[in-house]
């Protein structure tokens, strides 16, 4: 089949959170089985030299949006058998941000027009365009009711894939109007109408002829008014063609076998590695160099989704009364990052708190932790505790999402499951889950074991990217 694929992030050009991860993993395993995938994304001024000094230039063509022809520059770059399409467009991608927050409407809503006004003009096919998140929403409702795109409408399916149904696109509809050159009231009532605004996702929710959540957990959960963001009626209308399908990791990328960041590789057969790896992340992090005191890192973007305030309200207790150590990597919401920051001021020889994003540090910290910690409200997939997992190390998770998709809480009598977990809405508690790993941290059996459940488990592309094989397939037979 030829299968386009069109998101705002993709790994290694371009990342904020497991969106780029999953854009980074699964065109190379559907090339692989066969398929002619190319992926389209924003060619971000961002992007390094590494990579766009091996970009060539295929073409400049002209983009009709916003009652103006725009410039798009379409650069190739090939990888892993998958062909990358980067759309150019000094205004709107020139800087270094992926998103920023002031005209992001108009920024990705010019990459739906010029992901299928470039299929047009290099006459390239599809069977299927795979579009992904908010970003690339409006790319079914454009191929359906802008007549330029009819033609190449009319033989491709389309799927959406929802990452977060938390960021949904929403702008004025006069947004719209002005930027696909398209009057809101021609189309079906609620088509674009989103209490008097315009929501990409939504539109995106009724054109596209499949829509999937990246864990089955999720794909129920959002047909629920706690979790539905307020799209819950828009997607009931949808459930027939909803469906999830679990995300898997780039095992290559994410191996503790053969990974050059980290200090020492090491494998399930050779885990002493991760202790070399522990005092190697200790180091680097300015706390002291103990191998027996369990370890826990958070590795994530501050948003309330994630749950910081659960950890405000256990860790400091934790903290005072255990001989433990926590490192934290990640950035977002302000307080959330004072919160650690005063964390490490509170407890100096316990804490370190790096507040930005670096991948390197990232795989120093899954290769040398001992413990994860994912308390998250809600949680699409999550790869984070995937990850872990990978690389020995023991997830502690909240029970939502893909977190309960993919933790079991480890059973002393019978040593199976790989985690801990908490349940929110039981009234199970996070620090409770964290006591609960701490206490068997030092019963070197049932470390071991959790330890290895985790390693010994496949995490691989191959299931998912078979399910969305057999998904494109039945759409293509539609
Ligand atoms: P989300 O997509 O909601 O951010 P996921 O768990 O699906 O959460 O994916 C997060 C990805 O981003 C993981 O690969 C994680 O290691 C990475 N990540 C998050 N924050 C940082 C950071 N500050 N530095 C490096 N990598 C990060």
């Amino acid at each position: 089949m030829k299968i386009v694929m069109a998101a705002a992030e993709c790994v290694p050009f371009a990342k904020t959170g497991g969106l780029a991860d999953v854009i980074g993993a699964l065109p190379a395993k559907l090339a692989e089985y066969g398929h002619e995938v190319t992926v389209m994304m924003p060619k971000y001024g961002g992007i390094a030299e590494g990579f766009t000094a091996g970009f060539t230039l295929l073409a400049e063509i002209a983009v009709s949006f916003s009652g103006e022809q725009k410039t798009c520059a379409v650069f190739q770059y090939q990888k892993d058998q998958v062909r990358y399409l980067f759309l150019g467009n000094e205004e709107y991608y020139g800087g270094p941000e992926i998103y920023s927050q002031q005209d992001d409407g108009e920024r990705f809503g010019f990459f739906n027009a010029a992901v299928l006004s470039v299929m047009q003009a290099l006459e390239l096919e599809a069977d299927i365009i795979h579009v992904h998140d908010w970003h690339a929403a409006m790319i079914p409702f454009l191929l359906k009711e802008d007549t330029r795109f009819n033609q190449i409408g009319r033989k491709a399916k389309t799927i959406l894939t929802i990452h977060n149904l938390q960021f949904q696109g929403k702008f004025s509809k006069a947004l719209f109007e002005n930027s696909f050159g398209l009057k809101e009231s021609g189309f079906d009532e609620g088509a674009i109408d989103w209490n008097g605004d315009y929501n990409m996702l939504k539109t995106g929710i009724l054109y596209a002829d499949k829509i999937t959540t990246v864990s089955p957990s999720y794909r129920d959960e959002i047909l629920t008014a706690e979790y539905g963001e307020g799209l819950e009626t828009v997607l009931q209308q949808r459930k027939d063609d909803l469906t999830g399908i679990l995300n898997g990791l780039d095992t290559e990328l994410y191996n503790p076998a053969t990974d050059l960041s980290i200090e020492m590789e090491f494998d399930h057969t050779s885990v002493e590695g991760k202790a070399v790896n522990k005092r190697a992340a200790q180091t680097q992090m300015g706390l002291p160099v103990k191998g027996d005191v369990p370890f826990a890192v958070m590795i994530s973007r501050l948003a309330g989704q994630k749950g910081i305030d659960v950890l405000e309200e256990c860790l400091p207790r934790l903290l005072a009364v255990n001989e433990m150590q926590f490192i934290l990597l990640g950035s977002g919401e302000e307080k959330s990052e004072n919160f650690f920051r005063g964390l490490a001021e509170k407890f100096p020889r316990k804490v370190a708190a790096y507040i930005g994003f670096d991948e390197n540090l990232a795989h120093q910290l899954y290769a040398g932790a001992d413990i994860f910690l994912m308390p998250s409200h809600f949680e699409p997939c999550g790869l984070s505790q995937l990850i872990s997992m990978r690389y020995g190390t023991v997830p502690v998770v909240n029970r939502t999402g893909g977190l309960k998709d993919t933790v079991t809480e480890y059973d002393v009598h019978t040593k199976t499951g790989n985690g801990f977990l908490s349940d929110f809405k039981q009234g199970s508690l996070f620090g409770d889950a964290i006591e609960r790993a701490l206490a068997l941290y030092p019963e070197p059996d049932h470390w071991g074991a959790i330890k290895q459940n985790g390693m010994n488990a496949d995490y691989s592309w191959k299931p998912s990217a078979e399910s969305y094989e057999e998904l494109y397939k039945e759409l293509a037979e539609r």
